[in-house]
C-alpha cells in the first residue's frame, strides 16, 4: 500500500493492518508525514508538526504492538487542537499571547491518548482562543477547506477538521463551546462529536467559556469516533465539572437498526437563511432515518431563537474572566518596554490579543459590570434555564433531535470577516446544545454545490450511545463518509 492510501484509512482499518503486522506504526506515521509534506502548504491545518517526536512515539508503539498488548489507538497518528496542553510541545491557542508557551504538563486527554501509545503528529490551527467560526481569527494564518481551497474549513476547530478531511492525521481532538467541533466537521465532510458537558475532562484545555467548553473527537467515520470517545471519556478529579459516571463501550452502539427510536425534527431549526441545498440534504437524511425504522416526529423548541443572544452574553462574560490571567507576568507574551506596571499590562494585552478576542473581552466586561449585570448576565442565565428545560421536555417525548449542523456549506475566505454578526449566525444550530449541556454529533449527510453538508444529531445528557446508534445507521445506509476531497 502506498503512503497516500495508508494515510487515507480510518483508525479501525489501520488497526487491523497494525495488528496483522502488515504495516508498522512507523510506516503509518511516515505515510502521514508524507501526506502533510504533500498538501499542508495548501491546507495549513497545522500550527506545528513534530516529526522527530512522532517517529519516536511510533517506535515505542511498535514495541508495544510486538508485545501483543496494543490498545485500540496504539500507533495511530493523530493531531490535537492547539489549545490542549502537550508537555514539551508548544500550545499556542493560535495567539501571539501564547506563541512561545511550552506547557510543563499534559492535558488529561493528551495523557489518556498517550496511555494508549497514540502518536502525536502535531497541533491543529484554530481561531485565536477558539473564538470564531472560520479559523480566520488565527493569529498565524487561516486554514483552508480541503474541498475548495478558497473556502473556510469552519471553526474554531478548523485545523483539526481540515487535517482529518485531508488525511493529514487519522483523527484529531477539537473543543466545542458553541459549535467548534460540529460546524467545522460539517463543513469539511467529517464526523465531530461534542460530548455531554462534563463527560470528557478539560484539565489542560485552555479555558474559553468554562460553563460551555467541552472536548471531543473529529474523525473520518462514526466507528472511529466511538473508539476515540472510549479512550478520552471518564471521570477526572482534576476537573471540578467532571462527571462521575460509568462509561459504556460506545462501539456497542454501532450496527443496530433504529426500530423503537423516536426522532424529533424541530421546526425552528429550519432557520431563515438556510441554503436550499442544505435543507434538501437534511430532509433527505431524515427520510433515510425513517426508512431505517425510526419514527420521525415533529417537535418544537420555541426558545431556540434566543440561544444566540444568550450565548453572546455568557461566552464573552466567562471569557473576560478566564482571559484576565494573560497579564504578561504568569504566562506567555510580555511587553517589557513600558515604564509602569499598568503600561506593561496594557501593552501586553494590546499587542498579545487579536481583534476578535478583544471584542469578546470588552463585550463580557460590559455585560458583567455593575448596573448591567442584572440586565444582561443574570437575564441570560435565566433564559439559559428555560432553554435547558425545553430540551428536557422534548426528550421526554423523543430519543434524539436532528437538524442541519450549519445553515450553509463552507463559505469563501473573507466573506464574513467584516461582519461579526453574520459570522456568529454560523452557529445558530449548534450552540443550543452547549447552553443545555447535551451531546451532539455532526455526520456527513450529503453534498451541495460540491461541498459537504452535515446532519446534527442531539441527544439527552449522557445519551451518546443513542447518538452513535443513529449516526452509525445513517452512515451505513449512505456513502457520504467515504468521499474524500481531491487535493
Ligand atoms: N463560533 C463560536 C464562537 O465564536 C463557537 C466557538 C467555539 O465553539 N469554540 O464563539
Amino acid at each position: 500500500m502506498d503512503g497516500a492510501t495508508l494515510s487515507s484509512l480510518t483508525i479501525h482499518e489501520a488497526r487491523s493492518l497494525l495488528d496483522g503486522r502488515t504495516v508498522s506504526s512507523v510506516e503509518l506515521t511516515k505515510a502521514v508525514l508524507g501526506r502533510i509534506e504533500e498538501v499542508e502548504d495548501r491546507v495549513k491545518a497545522y500550527v506545528s508538526v513534530n516529526k522527530d517526536l512522532a517517529i519516536e512515539q511510533a517506535e515505542q508503539a511498535d514495541k508495544r504492538i510486538a508485545k501483543g498488548n496494543a490498545a485500540p489507538l496504539t500507533g495511530i497518528p493523530m493531531q490535537l487542537k492547539d489549545n490542549m496542553a502537550t508537555r514539551g510541545v508548544a500550545t499556542t491557542c493560535s495567539s501571539r499571547m501564547l506563541e512561545n508557551y511550552i506547557p510543563p504538563y499534559d492535558a488529561t486527554v493528551t495523557q489518556r491518548l498517550y496511555e494508549q501509545s497514540a502518536v502525536l503528529v502535531g497541533k491543529g490551527n484554530l481561531d485565536e482562543f477558539a473564538m470564531g467560526s472560520s479559523t480566520e481569527n488565527s493569529a498565524f494564518f487561516p486554514t483552508r477547506n480541503p474541498w475548495d481551497l478558497d473556502r473556510v474549513p469552519g471553526g474554531s476547530s478548523g485545523g483539526p477538521a481540515a487535517a482529518v478531511a485531508a488525511s493529514e492525521c487519522f483523527y484529531s481532538l477539537g473543543s466545542d463551546t458553541g459549535g467548534s467541533i460540529r460546524q467545522p466537521a460539517s463543513l469539511c465532510g467529517v464526523v465531530g462529536l461534542k460530548p455531554t458537558y462534563g463527560l470528557v475532562s478539560r484539565y489542560g484545555l485552555v479555558a474559553f467559556a468554562s460553563s460551555l467548553d467541552q472536548i471531543g473527537p473529529i474523525t473520518k467515520d462514526v466507528t472511529d469516533c466511538a473508539l476515540v470517545m472510549n479512550a478520552i471519556a471518564g471521570y477526572d478529579p482534576r476537573d471540578s465539572t467532571s462527571l462521575k459516571v460509568e462509561i459504556p463501550d460506545y462501539t456497542k452502539s454501532l450496527g443496530q437498526d433504529l426500530s423503537g427510536l423516536r426522532i424529533g425534527v424541530p421546526t425552528e431549526y429550519f432557520v431563515e437563511g438556510m441554503e436550499p441545498g442544505v435543507e434538501s440534504a437534511t430532509r433527505k437524511s431524515i427520510e433515510i432515518l425513517g426508512s431505517l425504522g425510526a419514527e420521525i416526529v415533529e417537535t418544537s423548541l420555541p426558545h431556540t431563537s434566543y440561544a444566540l443572544a444568550v450565548y453572546y452574553i455568557l461566552a464573552p462574560s466567562e471569557c473576560s474572566a478566564n482571559l484576565a490571567r494573560y497579564d504578561g507576568v504568569k504566562y506567555g507574551f510580555s511587553d517589557r518596554e513600558a515604564e509602569t506596571m499598568w503600561g506593561a499590562l496594557e501593552q501586553t494585552r494590546g499587542r498579545g490579543f487579536g481583534p476578535e478576542v478583544k471584542r469578546r473581552i470588552m463585550l463580557g466586561t460590559y455585560a458583567l459590570s455593575a448596573g448591567y449585570y442584572d440586565a444582561f448576565y443574570l437575564k441570560a442565565q435565566r433564559v439559559r434555564t428555560i432553554i435547558r428545560r425545553e430540551f428536557e421536555q422534548a426528550f421526554e417525548d423523543v430519543d434524539a433531535i436532528v437538524s442541519a449542523t450549519s445553515p450553509t456549506v463552507a463559505f469563501e475566505l473573507g466573506a464574513k470577516t467584516s461582519d461579526p454578526v453574520q459570522m456568529y449566525l454560523s452557529d445558530v444550530l449548534t450552540l443550543p446544545a452547549n447552553i443545555a449541556g447535551i451531546p451532539g454529533i455532526s455526520v456527513p449527510a450529503g453534498m451541495s454545490e460540491g461541498l459537504p453538508v452535515g446532519l446534527q444529531i442531539l441527544g439527552r445528557a449522557l445519551g451518546e450511545h443513542t447518538i452513535f446508534r443513529i449516526a452509525h445507521a445513517l452512515e451505513q445506509a449512505t456513502d457520504w463518509h467515504t468521499r474524500r476531497p481531491s487535493l
